[in-house]
């Protein structure tokens, strides 16, 4: 167990606590459904990347899904091999791919032929020849929230079929491209299987269209979005995940790449957050917190849910809102939620705040990023300290002169 008052009186609040043991075990839950097939587990890096988290799945024998040059290079500094690093994104720089090829990462998932081109000018200039997979928009409706769904036409997410053929030739017969893997992800959060191997399926029969055109492929790369229980979802068992795939895939022999991100960080993480005061405007509770929409997003953003346990308290004194100090009203934590009556100084703790929590944070209304803190076993440590005042004005005040 987790002593959380003690950790927000050493530490202060609002404050990210992550539980390393928490994240191995789910590490290891997929690494074991994929177990006797070549497979690759890259993180999903922008799910928390905090240089420590992403060390930790380093030492598991993680590889890395990134989708910003910066990403790559948090991936490389904690020592994941290039060789299991992937660039991913919509929307690569030219210095982003550049860099990329450079640092010879497995292979840059190309989402455009109009980026296709751009990889394969690039790569000409530097005289190399980059590796690429092109990720597929299967237009499969993967049942999640609309933010987060990513494989529809209507999302800007990868190409269609018939692009990505026309993209694999044109790649193939070029000399400064090496097509090695084919991709997809059609969203996250995803609590059926149905869709993923819908999508495994239809990407798979191009992957063997291809194989007749004498394009030979390494990795076909299933994405991420495996769900987790924020509040009652059935999720995904990872072993039905696995079989899934590999019955999409009909015994064809090629590494499987997964790109979780959720899955292994979500509920390894708790926000914690102080109350300050509870009001009632009318029939309306309120109670104020001392975190906010800067430090943990995901209610405003998308209307998640997110467990709140009042640490100790018992009771239920109603519905009430848990909003924060920010001046926004979508500035809340929890809607309508049953809490016991709370005093100043009673400590919130927000469960499920793992994933796509610190990272999503701002700077707000002038708020300092909240610290966080890595519990490993018996060991517990700093793994970012809180922001100062210093640190949020630090870029703009060499500029006041003049
Ligand atoms: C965001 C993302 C992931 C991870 O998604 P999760 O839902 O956190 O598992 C994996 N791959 C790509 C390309 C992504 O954009």
């Amino acid at each position: 167990m987790i002593d959380f008052k003690a950790l927000s009186e050493t530490y202060g609040t609002p404050l990210y606590v992550y539980d390393f043991d928490a994240m191995r075990v789910q590490f290891e839950s997929l690494k074991e459904a994929f177990k006797g097939r070549k497979s690759i587990l890259a993180y999903a890096v922008k799910a928390n990347s905090n240089l420590s988290v992403i060390k930790h799945f380093a030492q598991l024998g993680s590889g890395a899904d990134c989708v910003s040059i910066g990403e790559v290079r948090r991936a490389l500094m904690v020592g994941i091999p290039k060789y299991r690093i992937l660039l991913s994104g919509v929307g690569k720089s030219d210095d982003e791919i550049r860099e990329a090829i450079k640092a010879d990462i497995l292979y840059i998932n190309v989402e455009s032929e109009a980026e296709l081109s751009r990889v394969e000018m690039i790569a000409r200039e530097l005289n190399a020849k980059a590796r690429i997979s092109i990720r597929v928009n299967p237009n499969i409706d993967p049942k999640t929230h609309p933010y987060i769904s990513t494989g529809l036409h209507d999302n800007k997410f990868g190409v269609e079929i018939v692009a990505a053929k026309r993209m694999y030739i044109q790649a193939k017969n070029s000399n400064h491209l090496d097509p090695v893997g084919i991709h997809f992800h059609i969203g996250s959060q995803l609590t059926e299987l149905e869709p993923i191997y819908e999508a495994a399926a239809i990407v798979s029969d191009l992957l063997r269209s291809l194989q007749a055109i004498n394009i030979e492929l390494k990795f076909f790369d299933i994405g991420g979005g495996l769900g987790v229980r924020y509040n009652d979802e059935i999720t995904i068992q990872p072993y039905d995940y696995a079989q899934a795939i590999l019955s999409a895939l009909k015994g064809l022999d090629i590494t499987i790449i997964c790109e979780p991100g959720r899955f292994l960080t979500a509920n390894a993480g708790y926000f914690l957050t102080k109350v300050l005061y509870e009001k009632r405007n009318g029939a309306k509770r309120f109670v104020i917190v001392d975190g906010a929409m800067n430090d943990l997003i995901r209610p405003s953003l998308y209307k998640a849910y997110h467990r709140i346990e009042a640490l100790g308290k018992e009771g239920d004194e109603g519905p009430a809102d848990v909003v924060g100090p920010v001046c926004e009203s979508g500035d809340f934590l929890a809607k309508n939620y049953p809490l016991p009556a709370m005093e100043h100084n009673d400590l919130l703790v927000v469960h499920s705040a793992g994933a796509y929590g610190f990272g999503m944070g701002s700077n707000y209304n002038t708020r300092g990023r909240s610290a966080e803190i890595a519990v490993d076993g018996e060991n517990i440590r700093l793994i970012r300290r809180r922001e100062t005042f210093e640190d949020v004005i630090a870029l703009e005040r060499e500029y006041l002169e003049g």
